[in-house]
């Protein structure tokens, strides 16, 4: 069992249509510990993305992830058009060439993701950001791999371990981004971009238990 091309158009268009009915939520989540845009910002970059997929749809994996990376970064603007351009142009690096991918070759693909918004970003686990959500949902993925499961078992383990690492932002206190500024009153709020990265991977379990 693979993850073909079409599954992650699928993909791209449902994390886009999830951040899209949520953005109101993002945007609260973002006022009450930063700015108030991140809904806003990440609504407006998967748009944009969206335009783009017709045009790309034939290329292969990691040329699609590229040209999504460099989207998010020519239109989201703030810290997470970066982190997240970012992570889909290091996830690009990683898929060059290919056509679908493995289970093995989709935990490399996030490994690369990951590690480039870590070396952009400089958050570690802990910090209160969408570090908090992909460390865990990223963890979870290596352990069911080197146990052998499915790959949609392997992404419902990874997208259990982001919601529980999204939910354990909420008592932090932020180190990072926005939201460190306000110091302990930071404390008692559910990190924005913890949430939209636990979208991120809910819907890839979501979307390929179904096509793949
Ligand atoms: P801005 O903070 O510029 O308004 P957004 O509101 O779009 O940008 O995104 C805020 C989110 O970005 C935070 O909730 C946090 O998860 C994430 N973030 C901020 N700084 C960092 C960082 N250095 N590393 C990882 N994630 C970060
Ligand atoms: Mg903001």
């Amino acid at each position: 069992m693979t993850i073909s091309r079409d599954a992650i158009l699928d993909w791209l268009k449902t994390f886009a249509a999830t951040i899209n009915e949520n953005a109101a939520y993002l945007t609260q989540l973002d006022s009450d510990i930063g700015d108030g845009d991140h809904g806003a910002n990440m609504n407006r970059g998967m748009q944009a993305v969206l335009t783009t997929l017709p045009g790309i749809a034939d290329k292969d994996i990691g040329s699609i992830f590229k040209t999504v990376g460099m989207k998010l970064v020519s239109t989201v603007g703030g810290a997470s058009g970066p982190l997240y351009g970012t992570m889909f142009m290091q996830m690009g690096n990683a898929t060059a060439g290919k056509m679908e991918l493995t289970l093995d070759d989709w935990v490399a693909a996030m490994q690369a993701g990951y590690d480039g918004v870590v070396m952009r970003g400089k958050a570690q686990p802990g910090d209160k950001t969408m570090i908090d959500a992909l460390a865990p949902g990223l963890n979870a993925l290596k352990v069911e791999r080197d146990n052998g499961a499915s790959i949609p078992s392997a992404l419902n383990a990874s997208a259990s371990a982001a919601q529980q690492g999204m939910t354990a932002t909420i008592p932090l206190v932020a180190r990072k981004g926005r939201a460190s500024y306000l110091g302990e009153r930071s404390a008692g709020h559910q990190d924005p971009g913890a949430t939209s990265s636990c979208y991120l991977l809910e819907t890839a379990a979501e979307t390929w238990n179904m096509t793949s």
